[in-house]
């Protein structure tokens, strides 16, 4: 039985990127998560010491990118769904292409890459599974991308890692519900910012703004996460009626989605979207895109893929515009452009005449919402972590609960 819990961050505590987390109980230690931060140079975790369990809770790449260097200690099983370790296999070969092109150390080989793919155990959402000589450990849907999980560890006590959550439906996926636990370890990345409208009247208000840009003979590019928010956009754009063009790698994961239709809320709706939409597959593709109104396109923090083409040609139109539809993390391209309304392109950095505005389509839990759902799982501790702005979200939960806000490399006892 597990009365002993010890847990060490590796990275990504106190920010949102290269999240590792490891738990030692009942003399075995787990990890939870390997992540890297797609900055350049990428940011890397503390290097991850021989487990015997590793769970990936989704394939972000600030969950999912350093997965591959866990080679170095030998097999270890990783466990998570098949959507996740199939987007994650794209993830890490592009990784490995962009450190190449940039010329940073690479952080693992191709051999690493494809060696790792065969340590994957599928698990589903709502399964239960003995692992080792430990207690069960039960899986919950994240509410958060197709594929995403939270994991739960049931023994003496109760502990709960959650991932990247979200509570609210979106086209894509079901928000997900609180689970009873007695140790929560939770993100935070919307720590003091809720989210500022409802979904509806922000995607009116996200139509009614392309019609603007369109309708003074401007072009709308719509930089998005190759990993399910290319495909919301693409969702909620469905109905408007635009010639839109999509490029770059969320094509490639659109199609893993629908070969994975059981994550899907609407598979239906996603087949009718990718039938629908123009794909750009080559240069002259791009050269129609860009006589269209809208590109959907990778990458969602602008640090790389096609998105910088497009820029390059519009940057000095002012009746085009750029929506952003992300989350900008600190020291992105797409930061940059949000603070500064500049760009770097390929090293130089250079202003942006057109239009720059920020949709929060966001797949995470707002302030209010995470709040809400730690209070439903109603537990003795809570462990925020993936936050830039962790003592805020502390302040409004610590009259329910304990809350603690470890470092990297700290350990703590639960
Ligand atoms: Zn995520």
């Amino acid at each position: 039985m597990i009365d002993d819990m010890r847990i060490r961050f590796l990275g990504g505590s106190d920010k949102v990127g290269s999240l590792a987390m490891l738990l030692e109980t009942d003399g075995q230690k787990m990890l939870f998560d390997y992540g890297i931060t797609p900055s350049k140079p990428p940011g890397i975790p503390l290097p991850a010491p021989p487990v015997d369990f590793v769970f990936l809770s989704h394939a972000h790449l600030d969950h999912s990118g350093m997965i591959p260097a866990l080679c170095d200690n030998g097999t270890v099983p990783i466990f998570s769904t098949d959507l996740t370790s199939a987007i994650s296999h794209l993830l890490h070969k592009d990784t490995l292409k962009i450190a190449e092109t940039d010329g940073y150390a690479s952080p693992y080989t191709n051999t690493e890459i494809k060696k790792v793919n065969t340590f994957f155990e599928p698990v589903t959402p709502k399964e239960t599974r003995n692992i080792g000589s430990m207690c069960e450990i039960q899986f919950h849907d994240a509410g958060h991308i197709p594929g995403s999980l939270m994991i739960e560890i049931a023994g003496a006590k109760r502990l709960l890692f959650t991932g990247d959550f979200n509570t609210m439906d979106t086209h894509l996926v079901k928000g997900t519900k609180p689970v009873a636990c007695d140790i929560l370890i939770m993100e935070g990345t919307y720590a003091g910012r809720d989210h500022p409208k409802k979904r509806e009247e922000l995607e009116k208000e996200f139509i009614d703004k392309l019609h603007e840009i369109v309708g003074r003979g401007g072009k709308a590019i719509l930089p998005a996460f190759a990993v399910s928010r290319s495909q919301e956009i693409a969702l909620i754009l469905s109905k408007a009626g635009f010639n839109i063009w999509f490029d770059g790698m969320g094509i490639k994961v659109s199609k893993l989605f629908l070969k994975h239709p059981h994550y899907l809320k609407d598979v239906g709706s996603l087949k009718k979207v990718m039938n629908n939409i123009n794909l750009v597959h080559s240069d002259h593709g791009r050269k129609l895109a860009l006589e269209s109104e809208v590109i959907l396109t990778s990458s969602g923090m602008m640090d790389g893929g096609p998105v910088l083409n497009y820029m390059n040609k519009l940057k000095n139109d002012q009746k085009s515009a750029v929506l952003l539809t992300g989350y900008q993390v600190e020291g992105t391209n797409s930061r940059l452009l949000v603070e500064q309304k500049k760009l770097n392109f390929y090293g130089v950095i250079e202003d942006v005449a057109c239009e720059v505005q920020y949709f929060d389509f966001s797949g995470h839990a707002g302030h209010s919402d995470l709040i809400s759902f730690a209070k439903g799982c109603h537990p003795e501790k809570i462990v925020i972590m993936h936050s830039e702005n962790r003592e805020i979200l502390a302040e409004s939960m610590t009259d329910f609960s304990e809350v603690l806000m470890p470092h990297n490399d700290q350990q703590i006892s639960l």
